[in-house]
């Protein structure tokens, strides 16, 4: 099923003429369709239903944006967040306190007093320290903050290595071979209450074996954990399935494959099991849309310059990702060109030598792929503002968050008062 198709020669998500949202909001535009996440949370939660009441927690970090948490919010999810920011954002959107997992190596202790005055499902403490922190601070509440231990189970991903999180030189979680003796400190800690243990080895994974190994070894850290008198109730699984980006590469793993996988690893585990996917449930279900500014000859193929820029999609200049790219209209002629924003660097690149319809200055392309890890990472580089977002919804659309003004992106920039005393 393709949300954005081609209808009448033109581009649409879903129902709605790419071309009319070009021309009522202007370029660029991250543009979002509701049926695309509608289906990929069900297609989700249908894999993972022979599970026992699975908890899926969709990772804010991908797609934050209000509209985008109210379409997962009423198909049941909840959220996994990394930041005070991310947990108001999540309570903001209605999304119940008990399905909302808090994960994230450097909490602060103001962020811990967030979640517990609001509730949570639970804390995943990614070290002893950060253990003994959450506990003085639900001590001093007068609270018992549930807490997982999410380890680090050692495993290459074979992701990106600046998104590979599992591997024993990552930052991530409580080296595995030590949980053991963590677990021992959190259950001495006051005002803690251990819950479980979880693991996340990196986004965009596009092969279900590093994920099995990493359960295999939770699978073995559960029974020590038991066998040492523990109470293991919970088990969080993460997430990082990878999506299509180019449709030409091996298809990422079906989730209907990764959810038989999991029931087979954690058969008789006996705890709830949590998910943390973010990119598997919005990244196809947004494009970037912008117009051609001009097009100037090059060396080796002319460049076809842009207005969306590298601090509206980083993924292509932090990890060389690769994005299709195609006109909104269409035609039969063929053109190679470098395609880039104009930004002043030179990684400011969003495909180079591609193989695109021929386009002229003024037409509209869309870069596929947007709906992770795209406006959540945009910045204000080059004193440009934020693109706005759009959701559709059949026939229907809406502005979900409008073009930063100008005025508002310089605000916070003030002198200071030696500038006034020296006039
Ligand atoms: N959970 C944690 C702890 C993460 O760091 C991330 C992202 O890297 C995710 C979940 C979501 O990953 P993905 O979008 O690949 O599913």
């Amino acid at each position: 099923m393709d949300d954005f198709p081609l209808q009448g020669g033109v581009i649409h998500c879903e129902d709605v003429p790419l071309p009319l949202i070009a021309r009522e909001v202007r370029t660029p535009v991250y543009v979002y369709s509701t049926a695309a996440m509608q289906r990929q949370a069900r297609v989700l939660q249908s894999a993972l239903a022979p599970l026992d009441n699975p908890l899926i927690a969709y990772a804010i970090k991908a797609n934050p944006n209000p509209a985008v948490l109210a379409t997962l919010r009423a198909e049941g999810l909840g959220a996994d967040v990394v930041s005070g920011g991310e947990y108001r954002r999540a309570r903001a959107a209605g999304i119940a306190a008990e399905k909302i997992v808090f994960s994230g190596v450097g909490k602060t202790a103001a962020e811990m007093a967030l979640a517990l005055e609001g509730g949570l499902c639970q804390f995943n403490l990614e070290s002893v320290p950060e253990a003994e922190m959450l506990s003085g601070v639900a001590f001093s509440m007068g609270r018992q903050a549930p807490v997982a231990l999410r380890v680090n189970p050692d495993v290459e991903a074979g992701s990106h290595a600046k998104i590979s999180t599992g591997a024993a030189h990552n930052k991530f979680g409580i080296p595995i071979a030590d949980a053991l003796g963590a677990c021992a400190r959190v259950r001495e800690l006051p005002g803690l209450r251990f819950m479980g243990v979880a693991v996340h080895i990196g986004s965009q994974l596009t092969s279900l074996a590093p994920l099995e190994a990493a359960f295999e070894k939770l699978d073995a850290l559960i029974g020590e954990l038991r066998a040492a008198g523990h109470d293991v109730r919970t088990a969080d699984l993460g997430g990082g399935l990878g999506v299509a980006y180019d449709p030409a590469a091996p298809p990422p793993p079906d989730p209907a494959d990764y959810g038989a996988m999991v029931a087979r690893v954690t058969r008789g585990w006996g705890v709830r099991l949590i998910f943390e996917p973010g990119r598997v449930i919005v990244g196809n279900a947004g494009v970037l849309l912008t117009e051609i500014i001009r097009i100037k000859p090059g060396g080796a193929h002319p460049f076809v310059i842009v207005d969306a820029a590298m601090n509206d999609l980083m993924r292509p200049s932090i990890y060389d990702a690769w994005h299709a790219i195609d006109a909104v209209v269409p035609n039969s002629e063929r053109m190679i060109a470098d395609i880039v924003g104009p930004v002043c660097e030179t990684g400011d690149t969003f495909a180079r030598g591609r193989d695109i319809d021929r386009v002229e200055a003024g037409e509209l392309l869309i870069i596929r792929t947007a709906g992770a890890y795209a406006a959540t990472m945009g910045s204000t580089y080059n004193s440009r503002p934020l693109a706005p977002e759009v959701l559709v919804n059949g026939k229907e659309w809406a502005i979900v968050r409008e073009r930063q003004d100008v005025k508002a992106l310089m605000r916070g920039g003030e002198l200071p008062a030696w500038f006034a005393s020296a006039r």
